[in-house]
C-alpha cells in the first residue's frame, strides 16, 4: 500500500501513479510466493496425513495457512481482530486464494480431530464458516436467509464448505452437543439441496453427507436422554459439570403456570409478572414474588393495570420498567409496592424533539438496564418479521435517543454492518467491558407468511450470529461462536452472571431445525431445548468460547423460560415457559402446556456453588425432562418415585429394581419407608 508519506515525497502524479503500480505488482509477486509456499505445505500435509500421522499433518495444513495469510493475521484467531467475524485478509482474497485457505482449515480440522485435539478442531472447522463469511461479505449483500452461491458457480467452494460443517458436526456429537450436531448438518443439507446440478448434488452426499448421517443426528431430543445420561466430561475446555434442581417452597402457594411472562430479581425477591397460560386465552396482568433466601412461599402485589404478553421489565434505583413501545413508560415502586409512569420522549443527538418512532405496542424485544439508561434492541411492532430498532432510554432525563437499526415503515435492504431485524433473541450486558450483546434469535418468516408479508415462508428462520454493541464507542461488532456452542434458536433463556463471568443459556426453540420421531414416519419441522451451555468470558486467549453444562436433571424441554442471576449471591434461577406436548409426549395435556416450576442451576467453577453437589449421585437419580432414570438399572423411562421419606429424591423402573436399590439408598440418602 502506498503510504502518504511516500506520495509526498514523490509530488508529481505520474510517478506516484507508477509507483502505486509498483506496489501493486509486488504485493501480486509477494502474494503468488505464498500461494506456492503454502502449496508446497498443503501438499506435505496430506503426506503426513497419508501416513496417519494426524497430529504432523494438522500442524502442518495450519502452517500452511500461516503462508497464505501472511504475517498481518493469526489463524484460526486473531486477537488483532478482537474476535470479529470480518476479516480485512479473507476479504481481500481471490476465489483461488479462498479455496486455498478452506483446504488449509478443513485439513488441520479433520487431522486435529483424529489426534483427540477437540478445541482445535473446531476452531479450525468454524474457520471454514468465517471464510465463506467473508467471501459473502465482498460480494453484492444477501438477507441471512438466502444462500449464497458464488458466480460463477463453484463447486469446490460448497464442497469445502459443507466439509468444514460436517467435521464441525462430528466433534460435535463426540462432545454429546446433539443439537449444534444436527444443526450444522441441517445447514449443510439445505447447501447441498439448494445446488443448481442434481449431479452435483448426488456427488456432495455420496462423498460427505450422505441422507442417513443427516437423519440419523435429526432423531435426537437435545439433550436426548440415551446419549446424555452417559455423558462424561471429555475436555475441560468445551465441558463443564453442574446441576439443575427444582426448588420448594414452604407453603401451597403456587403461581399459576405461565409462558410470554416476565422476570427479575430484586433484593433477592424473585417476581414473576404478565404472560399467558398456554393454550388458552388467559393472559395476566397479576405480579407475583418469591423470597428466594427464605423461601417461605409466593406472595401477591398489585396487579398491572392490563394483561400484557412478551414485555421485558428492567430494574433501576428500586423500580421495574415496564416497557410496551409507548412514549409513556410504566413502573412498579418495588419498595412502595405501587405502580407509577412518567412521560418521555425521543430526541435527537442535538436534543430536539422528534417523532415517536413505535407505531404499535412493541413485544420480544430485549431490554437492559446500565449505568440508569434502558436499553431496548429489536422485536416486534409492525413488520412481522420483527425488527433492529435499538434505542436508549435516559431514566434520569426522561429521553430516548437512536442507536442503530431501521425503522419499520422504511423498505428492508440487507446489511452485513448491523444486526439484522429480528425478535425473540437472546441478550445479555457485561458491565466490566461496557458491551451489550446478542444472540440468534429469528426472524419470523412463518409470521410474515400469515399476514401475507415480504419474505414470506412457510420455513422458519433463525439466525447463527452474535455482536456485541461497545457501548463507549457506540458500534457494533459481528462476533464469532466459538467451542461448543448452542445451536442456534429462538426464545431461549439466557443470563449474564457477573459472578462467575459467564453468560448462561438454556431451552429455547427452533422453528429450523427438524426433528424426526425414531423408528415412525413422523416428523417435525421444529425443536424444543433444555440443554445448558456457559460461555466463558475470561478464556485465556481472548477468545470466549462456548461449553456445555453436563447435569444430572433437567428441566422439560421448552421455550420462552426466563433464566436469571440474583446480583447479591450470584444465584441463577429459571421460571416458566411452554412445550408442545406432541413433540414431548406427556400424555395428559392439550396440544402445548406452560409450567410454574422455580429451578436452581449450579456450575462447576469459582463461584459456581457447586461445592454441595454430588454429581455422580445426582446422575444417577436424574429426572431427564419428563423421564427418569431408574437408581439402579439406569433405564429411562416414565418411573414411579421412592415413596419414603426421602421425597422423591430416586426413582425405580420395577418392585425388583427397588428390592435390589433400596438398602443403598437407604443408607446414601437417609430413606425410610
Ligand atoms: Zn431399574
Ligand atoms: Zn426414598
Amino acid at each position: 500500500m502506498a503510504k502518504k508519506t511516500d506520495a509526498d515525497v514523490l509530488k508529481s502524479p505520474e510517478l506516484a501513479e507508477g509507483f502505486t503500480a509498483y506496489l501493486v505488482r509486488l504485493d501480486l509477486e509477494d502474494r503468488r510466493y505464498r500461494d506456492a509456499e503454502c502449496k508446497l505445505a498443503i501438499v506435505q500435509a496430506e503426506g503426513f496425513a497419508r501416513e496417519n500421522k494426524f497430529k504432523q499433518a494438522g500442524s502442518k495444513f495450519a502452517e500452511a495457512m500461516s503462508h497464505l495469510v501472511g504475517s498481518q493475521i493469526m489463524v484460526p484467531l486473531d486477537p488483532a481482530n478482537g474476535g470479529g467475524v470480518k476479516c480485512p485478509v479473507y476479504m481481500n482474497f481471490t476465489m483461488d486464494e479462498c479455496l486455498t485457505a478452506m483446504t488449509c482449515c478443513n485439513g488441520a480440522a479433520v487431522n486435529l480431530f483424529e489426534s483427540d485435539e477437540l478445541v482445535k478442531a473446531l476452531d479450525w472447522s468454524l474457520e471454514v464458516d468465517v471464510l465463506h463469511k467473508n467471501i459473502r461479505f465482498m460480494n453484492k449483500a444477501l438477507f441471512d436467509w438466502d444462500i449464497y452461491t458464488p458466480s460463477p458457480p463453484s463447486l469446490e467452494f460448497q464442497r469445502q464448505r459443507l466439509l468444514g460443517l460436517v467435521t464441525a458436526s462430528d466433534v460435535l456429537l463426540k462432545l454429546g452437543n446433539t443439537g449444534a450436531a444436527a444443526y450444522c448438518r441441517n445447514v449443510g443439507n439445505d447447501l447441498v439441496r439448494s445446488l443448481p446440478s442434481r449431479v452435483d448434488e448426488y456427488s456432495l452426499r455420496r462423498e460427505i453427507l450422505p441422507v442417513a448421517s443427516t437423519k440419523a443426528v435429526m432423531e435426537y431430543r437435545h439433550p436426548d436422554p440415551s446419549i446424555y445420561r452417559s455423558l462424561e466430561i471429555i475436555n475441560p475446555d468445551l465441558q463443564v459439570r453442574g446441576s439443575w434442581q427444582r426448588l420448594k417452597w414452604a407453603d401451597s402457594s403456587k403461581v399459576t403456570s405461565r409462558m410470554a411472562h416476565a422476570c427479575f430479581i430484586y433484593k433477592s425477591h424473585l417476581y414473576v409478572c404478565g404472560g399467558q397460560r398456554s393454550g388458552t386465552l388467559e393472559v395476566y396482568s397479576d405480579i407475583w414474588c418469591l423470597d428466594l433466601v427464605g423461601m417461605r412461599g409466593w406472595r401477591q402485589l398489585p396487579s398491572y393495570k392490563q394483561p400484557f404478553l412478551n414485555c421485558q421489565m428492567a430494574v433501576h434505583d428500586g423500580k421495574a420498567y415496564l416497557f410496551r413501545g409507548h412514549a409513556m413508560v410504566d413502573y412498579l415502586d418495588l419498595e412502595r409496592e405501587r405502580w407509577g409512569r412518567i412521560q418521555t420522549n425521543f430526541v435527537s443527538a442535538k436534543g430536539k424533539k422528534l417523532a415517536w418512532p413505535y407505531t404499535e405496542s412493541l413485544t420480544d424485544y430485549v431490554a437492559h438496564v446500565f449505568e440508569g439508561k434502558i436499553y431496548v434492541f429489536g422485536g416486534k411492532y409492525q413488520r412481522p418479521l420483527g425488527c433492529n430498532y435499538f434505542a436508549v432510554l435516559d431514566i434520569a432525563t426522561k429521553s430516548w435517543t437512536y442507536l442503530s437499526g431501521i425503522h419499520d415503515s422504511v423498505k428492508l435492504t440487507p446489511d452485513y454492518e448491523q444486526p439484522g431485524v429480528r425478535k425473540d433473541l437472546a441478550s445479555w450486558v457485561d458491565e466490566e467491558r461496557k458491551k451489550i450483546y446478542i444472540m440468534y434469535g429469528m426472524a419470523d418468516r412463518q409470521e410474515a407468511a400469515i399476514f401475507e408479508s415480504d419474505f414470506a415462508s412457510s420455513d422458519g428462520f433463525v439466525y447463527d450470529d452474535c455482536w456485541s454493541w461497545d457501548i463507549t464507542e457506540g458500534k457494533w461488532q459481528r462476533e464469532r461462536v466459538l467451542g461448543n456452542f448452542p445451536c442456534p434458536r429462538a426464545e431461549v433463556a439466557c443470563s449474564y452472571n457477573p459472578t462467575t463471568k459467564q453468560t448462561v443459556m438454556f431451552g429455547g426453540y427452533s422453528p429450523a431445525l427438524p426433528f424426526f420421531v425414531e423408528s415412525s414416519t413422523t416428523s417435525f419441522g421444529f425443536n424444543y431445548f433444555s440443554d445448558t451451555f456457559v460461555l466463558d468470558h475470561s478464556t485465556p486467549d481472548g477468545a470466549p468460547r462456548w461449553k456445555q453444562v453436563i447435569t444430572g436433571n433437567f428441566p422439560t424441554y421448552r421455550a420462552q423460560s426466563q433464566l436469571m442471576t440474583d446480583p447479591a449471591t450470584g444465584r441463577m434461577y429459571l421460571f416458566g415457559g411452554y412445550t408442545n406436548t406432541d413433540w414431548v409426549p406427556t400424555g395428559k395435556h392439550d396440544l402445548t402446556r406452560s409450567y410454574g416450576d422455580v429451578w436452581q442451576l449450579r456450575v462447576d467453577v469459582p463461584g459456581g456453588l457447586f461445592e454441595d453437589v454430588d454429581w455422580a449421585d445426582e446422575r444417577r437419580a436424574a429426572q431427564l425432562g419428563p423421564w427418569m432414570a431408574c437408581y439402579v438399572c439406569g433405564s429411562v423411562g416414565v418411573w414411579k418415585k421412592c415413596g419414603g421419606t426421602c421425597d422423591g429424591r430416586v426413582y425405580f423402573c420395577t418392585p425388583n429394581c427397588q428390592k435390589e436399590g433400596w438398602p443403598e439408598h437407604k443408607q446414601k440418602h437417609g430413606c425410610r419407608r
